[in-house]
């Protein structure tokens, strides 16, 4: 299925310029670091995306990691339909809130109590607050390379190896409103327990992905989310995982099942909404219950909780219940990264891949990605190249190094065989 043109998307994505800032509601969207004009989608199906000039792509973006089950999943779209019937939004409790939130509670280890939001960037948001209002303190340390949403206070940029005092990587946001965010380096254990020794009795909170998906995919080296624990138990300090892009993904409960390891408060969104706008952040009850109304820390939205986004998000969550496809998706995608591995090392071309279930990153650097000290030194032209030649023979990559690619149950084997034939083509090519 190569891609014979996109004229309609250059002349509708030059419409959309004019009126939207880099024609995007969102940065990841644009093409920048991969040249070029993005694709302007019409359609979704299954594990495909159908873009306005009728071109068909093998989707591994699946919406930045909601579409774990591929597009209009037959058990999801009816409910979603039904739930349109009834009404929009009602800014009143009604009984799709707490059968999603039960559902969370039952599948996600650390939940006991959990607050739905619209996006991530509210869940990074909310916990902060809350984390600083339940301890008292104001410190809150996250690594380089991970991102929470963009967040004031979290967004900071990477730091080198050293412990790095909050400088902003956004104008607009004040010196002020970093001074409290710690960057250290993901990975670092040494690092965390000398910050902890130094300043423990400061520390509110520590935030991360537990594989982080944001920098490419990065897994934790063994011991490292067993000392975030360790650390944040002895100082009083709340562990929060960001399971915004794990949750749902890497196993039904998310990494903190996957590696066993508890947090006391948990970010998701992504999966739990099933395309839908839909975060959310829980854990136990102690805690969440420092929130208004029942406590004084304040958190609201005239959205949150809406019922078309329950909806979508309870139908995705009992699918993945009851049919457990994880098992099956990770090998499937172990085919695919093995494939694309051998198509690098025949192409002659420094690699490596890192993946956790379904999500992986072909990095175009030799080295283990264990850091943000190591991922910066990708080869971020060749990706370009790469990235292009997928798109023209039908593969619809993430357009840029530093992002996660995601399969969906959808993905056949024939759909396999065309990737890693594409990737043997394009690799070649540009070696
Ligand atoms: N946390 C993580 C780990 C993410 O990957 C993202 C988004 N990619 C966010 C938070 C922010 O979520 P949202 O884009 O829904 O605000």
């Amino acid at each position: 299925m190569p891609v014979s043109q996109r004229a309609k998307s250059e002349e509708q994505f030059a419409r959309a310029m004019k009126v939207i800032p880099g024609g995007v509601n969102s940065p990841a969207r644009a093409f920048g670091a991969v040249g070029g004009h993005p694709v302007v989608i019409d359609r979704g199906e299954g594990q495909y995306l159908f873009d306005i000039d009728g071109n068909r792509y093998i989707d591994l973006v699946g919406s930045w990691g909601p579409h774990i089950l591929g597009h209009l999943h037959p058990r999801v779209m009816p409910r979603i339909e039904e739930a349109l019937k009834k009404g929009t939004s009602f800014g009143a409790p009604t009984l799709v809130e707490t059968e999603l939130a039960e559902l969370v509670a039952d599948l996600v280890p650390c939940v006991e109590k959990v607050r739905m939001v619209n996006s991530g960037t509210e869940a990074g948001m909310s916990v902060i607050r809350l984390a600083r209002g339940y301890t008292g303190r104001d410190k809150v340390i996250k690594f380089a390379g991970c991102y929470h949403g963009h967040v004031d206070s979290l967004l900071v940029q990477a730091g080198s190896g050293a412990l790095t005092l909050g400088t902003p990587s956004s104008p607009g946001v004040p010196q002020g409103c970093t001074a409290d965010t710690l960057v250290l380096e993901y990975n670092d254990i040494e690092q965390l327990k000398e910050t902890f020794m130094q300043m423990g009795d400061q520390i509110a909170a520590v935030i991360l992905e537990p594989v982080v998906g944001n920098m490419g995919v990065v897994l934790p080296e063994p011991g490292f989310l067993e000392t975030v624990r360790e650390v944040c138990t002895q100082h009083g300090s709340v562990f929060i995982m960001d399971e915004v892009m794990t949750g749902f993904r890497v196993a039904l409960g998310g990494a903190q099942q996957r590696f066993e390891i508890m947090p006391d408060i948990c970010m998701l969104g992504k999966v739990i909404g099933g395309g839908m706008p839909v975060g959310a952040y829980g854990g136990k009850a102690e805690i969440m219950d420092v929130i208004s109304p029942v406590g004084s820390v304040y958190q609201a939205g005239t959205l949150s909780g809406n019922p078309i986004a329950m909806a979508s998000g309870i139908a995705t969550l009992e699918c993945l219940r009851e049919t457990n496809p994880y098992a099956e998706l990770e090998s499937k995608t172990r085919r695919l990264t093995q494939g694309l591995c051998a198509a690098a090392a025949k192409a002659d071309l420094p690699h490596t891949l890192a993946e956790c279930g379904s999500m992986f990153t072909l990095f175009f650097n030799p080295e283990k990605v264990t850091s943000y000290a190591i991922s910066a030194k990708n080869d971020t032209a060749r990706f370009g190249r790469y990235f292009q030649g997928m798109l023209d023979r039908g593969v619809y990559l993430p357009c840029s190094q530093f992002e996660a690619n995601f399969t969906s149950v959808m993905l056949t084997d024939e759909d396999i065989v065309h990737i890693i034939q594409a990737a043997e083509e394009v690799l070649q090519e540009i070696g």
